[in-house]
């Protein structure tokens, strides 16, 4: 069956056409399906039109299935997809609102050396409507709605690469700030990729309003393919032109993700930072590894971050460490659905 949060509001006119329905039943379907609605509950439809619907299409293509609060106000989802998949994702809290990490895929095919989403290979991509369904799904369980959000900023940071599910992404994109939907405004909206030079070109091209993050994660190619599979396939040279392209059409401040690992937070790392950056409007959010029991990842210690926070700082190089917010609760993509996998629900 298909999903109905995975059409447009045209895309529902021309499927429904042969039911001859009155222009506004279309607003009232888009209204209710964006609430996160059963179609048993679209009390303004008439109860054939109900049945229609409920015999074409799913309405919740996402469900929690469960939900961990962390001490610091973070909340991690394990969600099931209606074929019994699971993902997660992780909603923070923050002064100017609630954020929501959403996954683009089951599982991800890059590789990383450091994440847990990678281990398995790619299960399957995520339709627009499944990422979607996330956005929708958690803001109708915090009591939210269209009109009064709950979730108001989105970051493309769960598990999957974003881009390696590029159709499914932008659509998703432009349905979660389609006007008559749940309205998310694309500067809201953060994407983060591994670095798919020619999708981030693509990308560019799609003028969106979203903000391009990039998961740099070392300086040079050497260290980059030892951590980062994918770096084999656009080397830093190509990224960082078609990063360059992206901000020179889009005049819009680029964020670049930085594990900090030993053998990437070396002084001569910090110089080659501030010249692979120059000329580029950014932002370097360094992170504090999530080893996540995993004894083949040596977190760096507290004092090594700041001196090389310094580093990059004294070279002029606008970085900060990212709060590690849940870190009692796996919140690290990848790592609560594969525990469930394996030990089941706990
Ligand atoms: N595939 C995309 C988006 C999902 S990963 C990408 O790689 O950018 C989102 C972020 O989580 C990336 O910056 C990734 O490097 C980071 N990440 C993955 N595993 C991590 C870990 N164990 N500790 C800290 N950050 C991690
Ligand atoms: Fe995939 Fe991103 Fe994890 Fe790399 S860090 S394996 S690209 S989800």
């Amino acid at each position: 069956m298909k999903i109905i949060q995975d059409l447009t509001i045209d895309e529902i006119a021309t499927e429904l056409e042969p039911l001859n329905l009155k222009k506004y039943r279309l607003g009232q379907i888009f209204e209710w399906i964006n609430n996160y609605k059963d179609f048993d509950e679209m009390l303004n439809l008439p109860a054939d039109l109900r049945e229609e619907l409920k015999k074409r299409y799913i309405c919740k293509p996402v469900e929690i299935l469960k939900e961990f609060k962390s001490q610091d106000g973070t909340i991690k989802f394990l969600y099931k997809l209606s074929d019994g998949e699971l993902i997660e994702g992780v909603l923070m809290k923050y002064k100017y609102g609630n954020t929501l990490c959403v996954s683009t895929q089951v599982g991800c095919r890059m590789g990383c050396s450091f994440c847990a989403s990678g281990i398995d290979g790619l299960i399957r991509n995520l339709s627009a409507g499944e990422i979607l369904g996330q956005v929708l799904c958690v803001n109708s369980h915090l009591g939210g709605t269209i009109a009064d959000r709950k979730v108001t900023n989105i970051v493309l940071m769960g598990s999957g690469e974003p881009l390696d599910n590029y159709d499914n992404v932008v659509k998703f994109i432009k349905l979660v700030s389609a006007p008559n939907g749940i309205n998310i405004s694309q500067r809201n909206i953060s994407l983060s990729t591994s670095g798919l030079a020619d999708k981030i070109k693509k990308l560019t091209d799609e003028n969106l309003g979203i903000t391009l993050t990039i998961s740099l994660h070392a300086t040079e190619d050497e260290t980059r393919k030892k951590l980062m599979k994918v770096a084999n396939a656009y080397p830093l040279e190509e990224l960082m032109s078609a990063v360059r392209y992206y901000y020179e059409k889009t005049h819009r401040r680029v964020v670049f993700e930085y594990i900090m690992l030993p053998e990437n937070t070396k002084h001569e790392d910090a110089l080659r930072l501030h010249a692979l950056t120059r000329g580029i409007a950014c932002h370097v959010n360094l992170i504090p590894v999530n080893a996540g029991g995993s004894s083949k990842i040596k977190p760096l210690s507290k004092e090594k971050e700041t001196r090389f926070w310094k580093a990059l700082h004294d070279e002029g190089v606008s970085a900060t460490t990212r709060r590690t917010l849940g870190a009692d609760i796996e919140g690290a993509c990848g790592q609560l659905r594969r525990r469930v996998i394996k030990d089941g629900l706990k």
